[in-house]
């Protein structure tokens, strides 16, 4: 069923609901509003549009036939467009919009939904933005809710697939050197040679795609910063992931965009795999209040090497310190620590913690860590180890959990991040088929990277 074209009425808000909460009543009683529509603007690594990046990859705001793009098309027209007016009615219809079916699937089976977080974070957040409250508050009255002169207030932006590493989870469209590497493994034969057939056919899709996309022009041109200042004065959050973010200009560039337009408020936000200290991004980031650092930190020692191909352990471990010791002097600034729970590191992910708990207590600044489970590329997933091999690891795993249950410490492991934890790893159904696929790719990533896993 299209959902596009069943046409509800708009939702009626109970007399009693005051002007000013009736964007709370929104949020909390409707099953497909969503705020982001009003808020929030994501792009491919190409600068193809889309509302958020909990999306699927082929529905972006679109522009007749062909997406919008950030780099070449005016935002105005972008966010004030046809397509936008048509989700930002739907989501107030609580009809739902196509672009968000992902989110509702989510939500229908586990209860939980990018949807809900995010209409959580934005509402709260209105508590203590006074020009947030009245927006939302306008966007949630009925006679405006046809506003059609607004920017976003919030940005997330993959610029390009500029990287120092070649992680094995990744793909082309993410990073510069896995692109060069997989072409050069394509073009050598010996997938094929190695019964790796159906490696050779996805990795040459994924050639295809990249070479087609425009991965390096698109956040350099005039228009990309015409419409980046044209945001830069209301901007509350900028959210940065590459690539390597800290390696890509544009990224300082605009976190000088914002100062220049006055707003030291706007939260930024990146993820970075902690390779790299650019002093230049680094001083500019010291000038803002808000600042979420997200490290991306699969493993400790070889298995960060290994897992984060390119990756030089040590200099990780020193610059973990540095965003701690950067941290600790600024309350506003929150670091997130996530790890991509995958067959490589299951095990080893209790090393991580005990590298988050030494820095939080040297600088008592409190961090925050995270699993993301792994489905993509599902060769690398939990999946491919049997189930009884997985589970066996879980009772060391929940001991040393213990060490990090006192809610008084720095580094205080969530219920929530260990319930999922030990959901992914004893609850992903094992597939042989899978496994010998790890098995395989393994054997001749060993070989052409001339190490042994
Ligand atoms: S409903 Fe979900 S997919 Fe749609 S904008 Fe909101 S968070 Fe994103």
């Amino acid at each position: 069923m299209d959902i596009n074209h069943v046409i509800y009425a708009v939702p009626t808000v109970p007399e009693d609901v005051g002007t000013e909460q009736r964007i709370d009543w929104l949020t909390n009683n409707l099953n497909k509003f969503c705020v982001l529509p009003w808020l929030n603007m994501n792009t491919n690594p190409n600068g193809n549009v889309k509302l958020c990046c909990s999306i699927a990859m082929d529905y972006f705001v679109a522009n007749k036939d062909r997406p919008f793009n950030l780099g070449y098309d005016d935002i105005t027209q972008i966010w004030n467009g046809p397509h936008m007016q048509n989700v930002r009615n739907l989501h107030r219809q609580n009809n739902g919009s196509d672009d968000c079916l992902d989110c509702y699937k989510i939500e229908k089976l586990s209860g939980h939904s990018p949807r809900k977080g995010q209409n959580k974070i934005w509402v709260e957040r209105k508590n203590h933005d006074p020009e947030l409250a009245d927006y939302l508050t306008e966007v949630s009255n009925e006679k405006l809710y046809s506003i059609s002169d607004i920017l976003p207030l919030s940005l997330e932006l993959r610029l390009g697939n500029q990287c120092n590493l070649k992680c094995v989870t990744c793909w082309g469209m993410s990073s510069s050197l896995i692109h060069e590497e997989r072409k050069d493994m394509v073009k050598s034969g010996e997938l094929m040679k190695r019964d790796l057939g159906w490696l050779q056919e996805k990795w040459t899709e994924d050639i295809e795609a990249v070479e087609k996309a425009d991965m390096t022009e698109w956040y350099e041109t005039d228009t990309f910063y015409k419409n980046f200042r044209l945001m830069a004065p209301k901007l509350r959050r900028l959210y940065t992931t590459g690539g390597e973010p800290t390696l890509i200009k544009a990224n300082y560039r605009m976190l000088e965009e914002l100062l220049a337009a006055g707003n030291n408020t706007c939260k930024i936000e990146f993820t970075t795999n902690m390779t790299t200290w650019n002093p230049k991004f680094y001083e500019n980031l010291s000038k803002f209040e808000n600042v979420e650092i997200q490290m991306s930190v699969d493993g400790v020692g070889t298995v960060a090497e290994y897992i984060r191909y390119g990756t030089k352990w040590d200099v990780v471990r020193e610059n973990i310190k540095k965003v701690f010791e950067m941290a600790s002097t600024r309350p506003n600034w929150r670091i997130v620590c996530y790890s991509v729970l995958q067959a490589l590191n299951y095990q080893h992910i209790t090393e991580i913690w005990e590298v988050l708990d030494e820095e939080s207590k040297k600088y008592y600044k409190r961090v925050d860590w995270w699993p993301i489970t792994l489905n993509y590329p599902a060769y690398l997933s939990l999946s491919v180890i049997p189930i009884e091999q997985r589970t066996a690891s879980l009772p060391r795993i929940r001991d040393i959990a213990r060490r990090y249950s006192s809610g008084s410490a720095m580094f205080t492991l969530g219920s929530d991040a260990l319930t999922a934890l030990e959901d992914s790893i004893s609850k992903a159904p094992y597939n042989e088929e899978l496994s010998n696929r790890f098995k395989a790719y393994k054997k001749y990533l060993d070989s052409y990277r001339a190490q042994n896993g």
